[in-house]
């Protein structure tokens, strides 16, 4: 039974006093018993939480009342449990970090495309697919024929715009997992002369809800306990393979020694085999935890109190 939701949005928008919208925020979400993380900044909003349909549908009705953020496009997933084991709701300079503050995507960004404009677009002669995300990311599943960069982290996307000179005069697509890194991204690439910037609305998450996903190859990396998402029904392909022995598969597995915790691709077998290690030091090392199959591994969360951090001065755990 899917009773539960899954949401993941964004917003740009202003947000006067971050610290106090957060401890407000953070008891929003307590009530309604949702799980995941939501980071405020003075430039807007990014969330990801779980929680039931009911619940998660009375947070998406109280955002929309704030006319700060009635614009959000919320995609919504459903699921059998939650996604996350914790509440997070923090404060950061920046809702992405990138250390492009000064660009304000409700000034400048990208032309948004609709996931069905992207659709008809995408195999259009004059189009460049760009994925801005990582490398972890694009590694498990990107569009047909998107260029990739090498980045570890999107902080260093800016830097390798350089390399992307010879696409300046064609329409460049920008896209991510569920579109809030486009916002600079493209807004970046417009800055720096390219000159048709378009970017996919609601990103890869959107895509498979109402396109079904049509050549998006692999799967998509998501920030919940899922780990990777199917989003491609229309025309699925596998494009990883298996770390140990190379055959085609896409299940991921988090190396089983904790002080490693490399995420690789691993077949079934491999996985009994090597006990859901990465390699042969890892498979001797002492915090090696107990693989069950799934290669996932449930944070401590001992002694775990979800009205941590709720107040900004006192503490509610006592
Ligand atoms: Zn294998
Ligand atoms: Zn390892």
């Amino acid at each position: 039974m899917k009773d539960y939701s899954i949401l993941l949005y964004y917003c740009y928008t202003s947000i006067e006093n971050p610290e106090e919208f957060r401890e407000q925020h953070h008891f929003f979400c307590l009530g309604l018993n949702l799980l995941g993380r939501v980071i405020v900044a003075p430039e807007g909003l990014n969330g990801t939480v779980s929680g039931l349909k009911a619940n998660c549908q009375k947070y998406m009705e109280g955002m929309k009342a704030d006319s700060r953020f009635a614009h959000i496009d919320f995609k919504v997933e459903e699921f059998e449990t939650h996604a996350f084991t914790k509440l997070h709701v923090r404060t950061k300079p920046e809702i992405v970090h990138v250390d492009l503050l000064y660009i304000d995507p409700n000034q400048q960004t990208g032309t948004h495309l609709s996931p069905a404009d992207f659709r008809a677009m995408k195999d259009d002669k004059d189009v460049v697919i760009l994925d801005v995300r990582s490398n972890y990311e694009h590694a498990v599943g990107k569009f047909k024929n998107a260029i990739t960069l090498d980045i570890e982290n999107f902080r260093e996307f800016p830097d390798k715009v350089g390399e992307l000179e010879q696409y300046k005069d064609k329409k460049v697509i920008t896209y991510c997992t569920g579109g809030i890194k486009c916002e600079k991204a493209s807004a970046f690439l417009l800055e720096k002369g390219f000159k048709d910037v378009y970017q996919l609305h609601g990103g890869i998450i959107k895509y498979g809800i109402e396109q079904g996903g049509e050549d998006f190859e692999g799967k998509c990396y998501v920030f919940d306990n899922r780990i990777i998402a199917d989003v491609n029904t229309v025309n699925p392909k596998v494009i990883s393979t298996c770390f140990v022995c190379g055959t085609n598969c896409d299940r991921m597995v988090n190396c089983a020694n904790a002080a490693c915790n490399n995420h690789v691709p691993m077949c079934e077998k491999c996985g009994w085999e090597t006990e859901g290690t990465c390699t042969a030091a890892c498979k001797m090392h002492p915090e090696k935890r107990i693989y069950d199959g799934t290669g996932y591994y449930q944070k401590n969360t001992n002694h775990y109190n979800p009205y941590k951090h709720a107040r900004r001065e006192k503490n509610l755990a006592n």
